[in-house]
């Protein structure tokens, strides 16, 4: 058996795994799934594209007790942007389930994920600096943790939350379940396992394997005046349906982004000094295909996953060894060429030799040839064009489920039961057909499950709730 049943996972998950089309474990999760299930801890070498979230998510999941009101899980993550990314991902995995997974992340309003923590919550996704706040506030609950993802921990170290994860695992009862996910583990990490986890399992995953996948890679020396120059030629040349473009700095994002939208080119950008909400919403339209090119600095871009990319830029050449293996391991996924073409200045030649020794292969040097310059009609045509948007991860719920608002919350004291009791009195309905409810201030949110939305949201216009008829309505999903 080579599918998901093999772990002896609840039906309601493995439904869910095949909306999303998982319909095979990725080597990471072949290993991690058995091994969380049964509560050990795991230290997990590995990174995005590894099928990692899904891996604890997965286990996570199937061990949540629905009928638990305090949260028994956290997942501790470096940023807001893979903190709403991984909460996604895991609700997706625990909708069937009804799981709650609330996430919370500074920069946004702490009132709202007071609310939101203050109903059931499952599994709490979380950066460690919002989740202490929450911790203080009393707002989180700590006491019914059984298990703690600590995700991305090299980049968690790298940005300076030791002392608040160190902070939070102190709240956290001592028999619990730790699994970490990094993609290096360097002397501090190691200190770190050595310090909180039991006798771990070791689970890495060979990164020179996914270095080493269908990627066609070119490097093109270069200089700085020219760069830019060259960058376009070259990107009219491809003429890449999508791609991610990286540059070493914030500043260089920016005045990268300026040109090419100058010269026509539609892109985004991400970068740490962009507004958080902004940044949602320009990785949401990267994925839905609103637009085809995204700059980034590899901190922020670090760990979000994007389907499909045919082409990697190193506008910038990377600084670091394993940052090269892992921007051009964006691409070239699930069996589909890609292609990584990389800028090289002076200064990037020592680099360029260490990856080399690493990877164990020269990087191609190319030379631009103008009568290899591609059809660049072609190329501000496909500028012109309108995108065909993505289809939404979890798109596929949505045939099943359907997001009913209702008139009336907290106000007016609307609670789960209130809604649960009408809902179930409509004939043929029944508790089994009810989702998540979040009652909110003034407008309680419930889900219908197995297609039975229109026929609840038809029969609500003419049934009371808590005695009094109220405005019902499908809305859109909120995921
Ligand atoms: P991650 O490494 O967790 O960022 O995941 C990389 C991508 O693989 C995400 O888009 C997941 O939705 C997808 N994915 C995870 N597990 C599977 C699976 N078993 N089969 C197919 N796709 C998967």
């Amino acid at each position: 058996m080579d599918d998901f049943t093999k772990f002896r996972i609840s039906n309601e998950i493995i439904d869910a795994l095949t909306i999303l089309g998982y319909d095979e474990p990725t080597r990471i999760q072949e290993r991690v799934i058995p091994i969380a299930l049964s509560g050990r801890d795991i230290v997990g070498k590995s990174q995005t594209g590894s099928g990692k979230t899904a891996a604890f998510a997965i286990p996570l999941c199937e061990l949540a007790r629905w009928e638990e009101n305090a949260p028994e899980a956290l997942v501790l993550e470096p940023t807001r942007e893979l903190t709403v990314q991984v909460k996604q991902e895991i609700y997706h995995i625990g909708r069937k389930k009804r799981l709650k997974v609330p996430d919370v992340f500074g920069g946004f309003p702490i009132d709202k994920q007071i609310q939101t923590l203050k109903q059931k919550s499952h599994i709490v996704v979380g950066t460690p600096g919002r989740v202490m706040d929450h911790v203080r506030r009393e707002s989180l609950d700590l006491s019914h943790i059984k298990t703690v993802v600590i995700d991305e921990a090299d980049l968690m170290l790298d940005m300076g939350f030791i002392d608040e994860v160190r902070e939070i695992l102190s709240h956290i009862p001592e028999k619990r379940t730790l699994m970490l996910f990094s993609a290096t583990i360097g002397k501090e990490l190691e200190k770190l396992i050595q310090e909180y986890l039991h006798n771990p399992a070791f689970i890495e995953i060979e990164e020179m394997e996914e270095a080493k996948a269908d990627i066609k890679q070119e490097v093109y020396e270069t200089e700085n005046e020219e760069k830019y120059g060259l960058f376009l030629k070259l990107l009219i040349r491809e003429n890449p349906e999508s791609c991610m473009i990286f540059c070493g700095t914030r500043e260089m994002v920016n005045v990268l982004c300026r040109k090419l939208r100058k010269d026509g080119v539609k892109c985004g950008m991400i970068h740490g000094e962009i507004d958080q909400q902004d940044r949602i919403r320009t990785i949401e339209g990267f994925r839905e295909g609103r637009f085809r090119y995204l700059i980034a600095t590899d901190v922020v871009a670090r760990g979000i996953d994007f389907d499909n990319l045919s082409h990697v830029f190193n506008y910038d050449f990377p600084t670091g060894k394993e940052t090269y293996v892992h921007r051009i391991g964006r691409t070239g996924r699930n069996g589909n060429a890609g292609t990584a073409i990389s800028l090289l200045t002076d200064e990037d030649k020592k680099m360029k030799q260490m990856i080399e020794e690493y990877v164990g292969y020269a990087l191609p040097m190319e030379i631009f040839l103008e009568e290899q310059a591609g059809d660049a009609q072609q190329f501000w045509n496909r500028q012109k064009e309108k995108v065909v948007l993505k289809k939404r991860k979890g798109a596929g719920f949505h045939k099943t489920i359907t997001r009913l608002s209702v008139g009336g919350g907290k106000k007016s004291k609307m609670r789960a039961v209130d809604i649960v009791g009408t809902i179930c009195s409509i004939p043929d309905i029944t508790a089994e057909d009810i989702g998540a409810i979040d009652v909110r201030d003034s407008l309680t949110y419930v889900e219908i499950l197995n297609g039975k939305g229109k026929r609840v949201c038809e029969a609500l216009q003419e049934k009371t709730i808590k005695g009094k008829l109220r405005k019902v309505r499908e809305t859109r999903n909120n995921l």
